[in-house]
């Protein structure tokens, strides 16, 4: 029931005082945006004043923008590199925080094929956790009744490595699923979960995927809303019951946990709720055994009222199959954030995902924007500091790329993601989440781009050189039509003695071959999370690029800027490949992968 009036937000009348009390934060935020924004960059400057990364810029102590934006240079992951290896290698000085690091967040971004290291401090936990604390009274404005059931999450935790003097190194929500914040949370009825905390604590994906289906089926009635992070993840999550419902039917059966649960915690206390229950198994073979997956997920958990996915960016690819899966239930696509920083949240999660918007809370940092105009790009260069555009000088319709100051030191850093303004709440702008930069393929969390691609064709192509065979073009496709989805590379060959071309065999290891180049976010999807399928080559007929430079002529393309691009989606141009295809290749094996990391 909506609590008083008296308390009542512009969002919507909030569904307890809670709610009332966050919406009512969300208001003052965006309310006053500049100023939090001109307080936050103070805060986080007086706090870091005695850093090295601040001194190396002659800040003396000044806290405001304007100095900081004519002395302080805008920058990449590669230009911080030798601070971070610092920290890594142990220098506890103040380097760019002066509060100590506390663990490294791992990205899903790479730089040189490995994940990139995020130092962050014990205090950013806090600030994440608030914007957690931010989305459910949104929620609840749009969707009554959720404190009268479950939500059925598949959340993973992921392997940590330790760096070179003992920090942890980890991605974000491992850090957060592993935090105090989340394991001892306080009851809320309007968050449970029907996943104990066990079984989200458990590294290995079978046992953590399986035993939270198996509660998930448990409670399938009192589930209000499914969800994953990502919408790969849920996609996922529904492959597993498809492959492992006979299993998870005969558990629910003999109220007997499958003997592949070796995990203590999980044992424990997924047999604390699991009971024999003949009915219910028979009802989940009922749903499953014809092999017709269409409305599953609103078959077997008839209550589900949305699907709690992020579905903007890379994984809009998943709409369609979630949509078969859910007739069509809405997608909601709750927050925005990165391993840097958590950027905002969606105030109308209940729209279509095309009409997406993220707010950015100014609290989260200190947000500046360069101009996105691929026909008047704006040149950066560490000599001359640019003076980029604040929160508040941002136009509607306009692209902009995000640079984030943090509480943890990153200083003008550019994350890589292009955003377009839609409008304002408040003073606020919200943001269409446009793409990340240079992102070609996207599976899952993997994230290749052009060069990546590049150099992976080019040692996968050392392996026909005995044929004489080289690779002339290439382009790529990222296949989510196979669930887990997959990299799809076509190549046309020369081969300068037909009568001795490389054989299946040695086109199979190219794939291989390509896996391994690529880098370890994708190697980790493929092996420890299974969420990629194994790569795929397929060899075109002579010609093919040709046909395809001709079709995009033929489409208005100029003869003279005519480059071959390096990733296709658009089905004419599929077709055409397709219809040129001579031969597939596919991984045998997995590629490479450990926990360890290079540091
Ligand atoms: P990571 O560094 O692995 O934490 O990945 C963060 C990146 O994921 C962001 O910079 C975005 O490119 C992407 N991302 C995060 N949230 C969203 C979202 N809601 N919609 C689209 N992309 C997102």
């Amino acid at each position: 029931m909506a609590v008083d009036s008296a308390i009542s937000s512009p969002l919507g009348p909030p569904a307890c005082e809670k709610d009332a009390k966050a919406l009512h934060f969300i208001e003052e935020m965006t309310k006053n945006c500049d100023e939090v924004q001109e307080n936050v960059l103070h805060e986080i400057l007086a706090q870091n004043a005695g850093t090295e990364y601040l001194q190396k810029w002659h800040l003396n102590g000044a806290t405001d923008r304007e100095t900081f934006k004519s002395k302080v240079p805008v920058i990449t992951y590669e230009d911080l590199q030798p601070y971070i290896q610092r920290i890594a290698n142990g220098d506890r000085s103040p380097i760019l925080s002066s509060h100590p690091i506390s663990e490294f967040l791992t990205s899903s971004g790479t730089s040189a094929g490995e994940r990139k290291l995020m130092p962050t401090i014990a205090a950013e936990m806090d600030r994440r956790q608030k914007l957690y604390s931010l989305l459910m009274p949104v929620m609840n404005l749009y969707v009554p009744g959720l404190d009268k059931g479950k939500g059925l999450y598949f959340l993973f935790i992921k392997a940590e490595s330790k760096t070179p003097s003992g920090l942890v190194a980890r991605p974000v929500l491992t850090s957060y699923y592993k935090s105090q914040q989340f394991k001892t949370r306080p009851f809320d009825p309007y968050n449970v979960y029907t996943s104990p905390n066990e079984t989200i604590l458990c590294v290995d994906s079978f046992q953590s995927m399986y035993s939270q289906m198996l509660c998930g089926l448990i409670y399938r009635e009192e589930v209000l809303r499914c969800g994953a992070v990502f919408a790969s993840g849920l996609v996922r999550a529904i492959k597993f019951l498809q492959l492992n419902w006979q299993e998870l039917a005969l558990d629910i059966e003999t109220g007997k946990l499958n003997s592949k649960i070796t995990d203590a915690g999980i044992r424990e206390c997924v047999s604390k709720i699991l009971k024999p229950s003949p009915e219910l198994a028979r009802f989940v073979r009922e749903e499953c055994c014809d092999g017709n997956w269409e409305g599953i997920i609103t078959r077997i958990w008839p209550n589900t009222k949305y699907l709690d996915v992020i579905v903007t960016g890379a994984m809009a690819q998943y709409i369609p199959i979630l949509d078969y899966y859910s007739g069509n239930l809405p997608k909601t696509c709750t927050m925005y954030a990165s391993s840097e920083c958590y950027f905002g949240l969606n105030l109308t999660p209940m729209v279509k995902p095309s009409e997406v918007v993220y707010t950015i809370m100014p609290n989260m940092g200190y947000f500046e924007f360069i101009p996105h105009d691929p026909s008047n790009p704006v040149t950066i260069s560490m000599d001359t500091p640019p003076h980029l555009l604040d929160l508040a000088d941002l136009e509607v319709g306009k692209e902009y790329e995000l640079v984030i100051t943090t509480y943890s030191g990153l200083c003008r850093y550019r994350v890589g993601d292009i955003l377009q303004v839609k409008g304002f709440h408040n003073s606020a702008p919200q943001f269409k989440f446009i793409r990340r930069k240079n992102v070609l393929l996207s599976i899952d969390a993997d994230k290749t781009d052009e060069n990546e691609l590049q150099s992976a064709v080019e040692n996968a192509s050392e392996l026909l050189k005995q044929f004489n065979t080289t690779v002339v073009e290439y382009t790529s496709y990222g296949d989510t039509k196979t669930i887990p989805g997959h990299y799809v590379i076509y190549w046309e060959l020369l081969m300068k003695d037909p009568d001795n071309g490389p054989t299946d065999d040695v086109l199979d290891q190219c794939c291989l071959a390509m896996e391994e180049s690529l880098n370890s976010v994708y190697r980790q999807s493929r092996v420890a999370d299974n969420s990629i399928g194994p790569l795929e080559i397929r060899i075109v007929q002579t010609g093919t690029f040709e046909e395809l430079m001709d079709y995009a002529i033929s489409r208005g393309a100029s003869i003279n800027q005519y480059k071959v691009p390096r990733c296709v989606s658009f089905t004419p141009i599929m077709e055409l490949l397709d219809s040129r295809v001579v031969s597939v290749h596919f991984s045998r094996k997995a590629p490479h992968w450990t926990s360890e990391r290079r540091f």
